[in-house]
C-alpha cells in the first residue's frame, strides 16, 4: 500500500510508495524516508559537493595539472612500452602515442 507522509525540511505532502518501501527493505532500512523525494535530492547533491567528487571539475582542491592514471601497455604497431590513460584490454589494440593518431576526435 502506498502511504503519504509528511517532509520533514519542507513540510510537504510526498507518497511513500509500495516499490519504494519494497526497496528500502530489501535494502533493510528499517526507517520510512523523512523527506520529499526533493528534498532528498537535495541533500545528496550537497553532499556531493561537500565531498568534491570524481566529477566535475571545480574540486576543493582538486584541480591540479590533470593527473590521470596512467597505464603501462605495449604498442600493438611497434612492440614499443608506452603509457595509456585507460586500462589496457587484451581484446583491444593498445598503440603508443606515435602509433595512435587519432582522426577526428582530439
Ligand atoms: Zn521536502
Ligand atoms: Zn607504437
Amino acid at each position: 500500500m502506498d502511504k503519504s507522509l509528511t517532509c520533514k525540511d519542507c513540510g510537504a505532502t510526498f507518497v511513500f510508495t509500495e516499490s519504494e518501501q519494497a526497496f528500502y527493505q530489501e535494502k533493510g532500512f528499517t526507517n520510512e524516508p523523512t523527506r520529499c523525494p526533493d528534498c532528498r535530492a537535495a541533500r545528496k547533491q550537497n553532499r556531493n559537493n561537500d565531498r568534491g567528487g570524481s566529477r566535475g571539475g571545480y574540486g576543493n582542491g582538486n584541480f591540479r595539472s590533470e593527473q590521470r592514471e596512467m597505464f603501462p601497455a605495449i604498442c600493438a604497431a611497434c612492440g614499443k612500452e608506452t603509457m595509456v590513460p585507460f586500462r589496457p584490454s587484451n581484446d583491444k589494440p593498445v598503440f603508443c602515442r606515435d602509433c595512435f593518431k587519432p582522426r577526428s576526435r582530439f
